[in-house]
């Protein structure tokens, strides 16, 4: 029950806050001692709810996270690092409120900035480029999430692709990025949240439109 409560917490304080609770914080809500904490944030990490560094500092607990992705995500009150463009476009349905996602293409570095509600995708004709395939999302998700931009257009990818030596991954427009974000990561701000199983992730991939091994499709 404790480690449930302890996601929950973490998930709270992000939303609330924008940032994660360190370990001392934790400690102290539950009256535990810092070495409980730390086991439980490993119990956390090692079922994928949370992504921590060798200090213990919850890096992500997604979609949130507590370091600069090339993401942030401002509501009305609260302003957070947004992840990648995935979590970033999640973050409007978790939260149930209109944002502004920003980012800039990590090609040529213009700046790009949409509002962003849980009712309509936004409009634009740039690009998301997911660099790792699913099955690999995992071996190094910080790494994952940092290659999960937006481009201006195929041009810019194309151009980072070669100037950083790396194949193309899966290239989406918004209206689909908007979809893949909208519902996967509901429930997590609720106790008693599971994760999917594989099976159901893959229907869902399928329901949005993507297709392909990249995301464990054929
Ligand atoms: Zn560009
Ligand atoms: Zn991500």
């Amino acid at each position: 029950m404790l480690t449930k409560e302890i996601r929950l917490y973490v998930y709270k304080q992000f939303s609330h806050l924008g940032t994660a609770p360190s370990v001392s914080q934790i400690a102290s809500y539950f009256d535990i001692s810092e070495d409980q904490v730390r086991d439980e944030l490993l119990k956390l990490a090692e079922a994928r709810h949370i992504a921590i560094n060798d200090e213990f500092e919850i890096l992500m607990a997604h979609p949130f996270s507590s370091i600069p992705l090339g993401f942030s995500v401002m509501g009305a009150k609260t302003l957070w690092w947004g992840g990648c463009s995935w979590d970033s476009f999640a973050l409007p349905n978790l939260l149930i409120q209109e944002v502004v996602v920003a980012t800039t293409c990590p090609n040529c570095n213009s700046a790009h900035a949409w509002r962003v509600n849980p009712d309509t995708p936004p409009q634009g004709e740039q690009i998301a480029h997911f660099l790792i395939p699913t099955k690999e999302m995992w071996v190094d998700v910080v790494h994952t999430c940092g290659n999960q931009r937006i481009f201006c257009n195929e041009s810019c990818l194309e151009t980072w692709l070669h100037r950083t030596n790396n194949q193309e991954g899966y290239v989406m427009g918004l209206s689909t990025l908007w979809a893949l974000a909208s519902h996967w990561y509901e429930g997590r701000l609720e106790l008693e949240y599971q994760r999917r199983d594989p099976s159901t992730s893959l229907q869902y991939f399928r329901e949005v439109g993507l297709s392909g091994s990249f995301w464990g499709l054929d």
